[in-house]
């Protein structure tokens, strides 16, 4: 993490940075300005706005650091409107590194601005809330109740506020500091919340599901604070494809939130909290990987040992723990020829790359090569598959006009692939192209990679 040694205006009281972590000057300086990642960057597609660009941010950032910005609502709606989706950093032909520069800026945001109190109780709420697995479970629990009335209010909702189909490019004033209304962002938790059911609710992954056949891997499963509550079947799918690959897998049931959602958000200090919790966890359970199936817990967990990089006590654990962490789909591909059976499937799959597998993780082609190795299985293209679909952690909570405007963006590219199945590995990204298929009244299934290949392997 970078000192902020060179900040040069940290003694004033609205100064963007003080010298607490502020970004780091090396890593700014190795941008040239060339512009090849504004095609990428989802903000700038929707709004073609050069301060909501990568390279706009990090000269942002660097007028920060030498006193010519200051810590206005202005200077930080630029930074809450990055997705901190990292097409960026796939696009960028020099190499920078985006990810430290996003995560530091937020960190000075969350701990020195003093936001507006509705939007400060909604992200305490939000923080309160998404991390811990056994409040989800009390807050939801009314959902599963409602589950069937619920779905034509969604269906209402969906038609409230702007209809899909608008044009990608809506106007935006370059210095609106205005953050979101809460009505909008109440709106987006309705529209966005989940089919639960009692099942869901209440389902559990065995501690230990030993491998089918002689054993290969032990493999520990992080089973997530979202995925556990609202996406049971990913977990159990995640188990019985590892164990039938040959795995003795391990859920350690005392597992708490990996951080991810307090990381990408600038809440450094909690990341690191729940980084060590889960650090400890892992290393208890003696298992040689820890397969992770949503795409934005395994990118922070690989991210580890640069955020306990300062914590001589941790720094080590952290390197050596961020070391053994995979996707699923990466760990399908390390253990070699399949050994289960895969059973015909004739779908027309298009695999969606979340952007903290794609980009941040640079995990490609394991996931797409998991869904070829199923005969029948037809993989379609999407258009702009480097586009972000607006899910980005709580982003589509906290920044709800934006995120609906790529989410249809995104349902225009699925309707016109025509798949039967759209794979993803997030969830996060699942509930945001569930919502904006509804919204667009498309037909289709929204599934992990690993649910496919489980259903395959149990014969359909
Ligand atoms: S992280 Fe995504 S939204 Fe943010 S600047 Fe990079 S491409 Fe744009
Ligand atoms: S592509 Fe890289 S070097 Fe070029 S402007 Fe974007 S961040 Fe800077």
């Amino acid at each position: 993490m970078p000192s902020g040694a060179d900040v040069r205006s940290g003694d004033r009281p609205d100064a963007a940075f003080d010298a607490q972590h502020a970004p780091d000057r090396a890593l700014i300086d190795t941008c040239v300005h060339c512009g090849f990642c504004l095609p990428s960057c989802p903000t700038y597609a929707l709004w073609g706005e050069e301060m909501d660009s990568p390279r706009g941010r990090i000269y942002l950032m660097s007028a920060g650091l030498d006193g010519r910005a200051a810590m206005t609502p202005t200077f930080v709606r630029h930074f809450d409107a990055c997705l901190g989706c990292m097409a960026c950093v796939t696009a960028c032909p020099s190499g920078v590194q985006y990810a430290p520069l996003i995560e530091a800026t937020r960190g000075q945001i969350e701990r020195r601005h003093d936001r507006a109190l509705a939007d400060r109780v909604f992200r305490a709420f939000i923080f309160a809330l998404f991390p811990y697995p056994s409040r989800m479970r009390i807050a939801l629990a009314p959902l599963a109740l409602i589950h069937s009335v619920a779905r034509p209010f969604r269906a209402a909702a969906a038609v409230v506020g702007r209809p899909s189909g608008l044009p990608y490019r809506r106007p935006r004033a370059l210095f609106d500091s205005t953050p979101p209304g809460v009505f909008a962002r109440l709106r987006a938790m309705f529209e966005l919340a989940p089919p639960i059911t009692w099942r869901s609710l209440s389902a559990r992954v065995a501690p230990l599901t030993p491998a089918v056949g002689a054993r290969r891997l032990t493999i520990g499963v992080l089973t997530g604070c979202v995925q556990r509550v609202v996406f049971p079947q990913v977990n159990a799918a995640t188990v019985n494809v590892l164990a039938a690959e040959g795995c003795d897998v391990v859920a350690p049931a005392d597992q708490g939130c990996c951080g991810a959602l307090a990381l990408h958000a600038g809440r450094l200090d909690d990341a690191r909290t729940f980084a060590r919790r889960t650090i400890e966890t892992f290393e208890r359970a003696g298992v040689e990987r820890v397969a992770v199936n949503a795409a934005g817990c395994g990118s922070s967990m690989k991210e580890y040992g640069q955020l306990l990089a300062d914590d001589p006590a941790w720094a080590a654990r952290a390197r050596d723990f961020s070391a053994r962490v995979r996707d699923v789909s990466e760990v399908v591909a390390e253990l070699g020829p399949p050994r289960a059976t895969r059973h015909s499937l004739a779908l027309r799959i298009a695999y969606h790359d979340a952007c903290h597998l794609a980009h941040a993780q640079g995990v490609r082609e394991p996931p797409r090569d998991l869904l070829r190795s199923i005969p029948g299985v037809e993989l379609v293209p999407l258009a702009e598959p480097e586009i972000c679909c607006g899910s980005a952690g709580i982003y589509n909570l906290v920044e709800p006009d934006t995120a609906r405007d790529l989410g249809d963006r995104k349902a225009a590219h699925i309707a016109m692939a025509q798949p039967d199945v759209v794979a993803t590995a997030n969830p996060g990204c699942t509930l945001q192209m569930a919502a904006a298929a509804r919204r667009r009244g498309l037909a289709v299934a929204i599934r992990h990679p690993i649910e496919i290949l489980d259903a395959s392997i149990r014969g359909g």
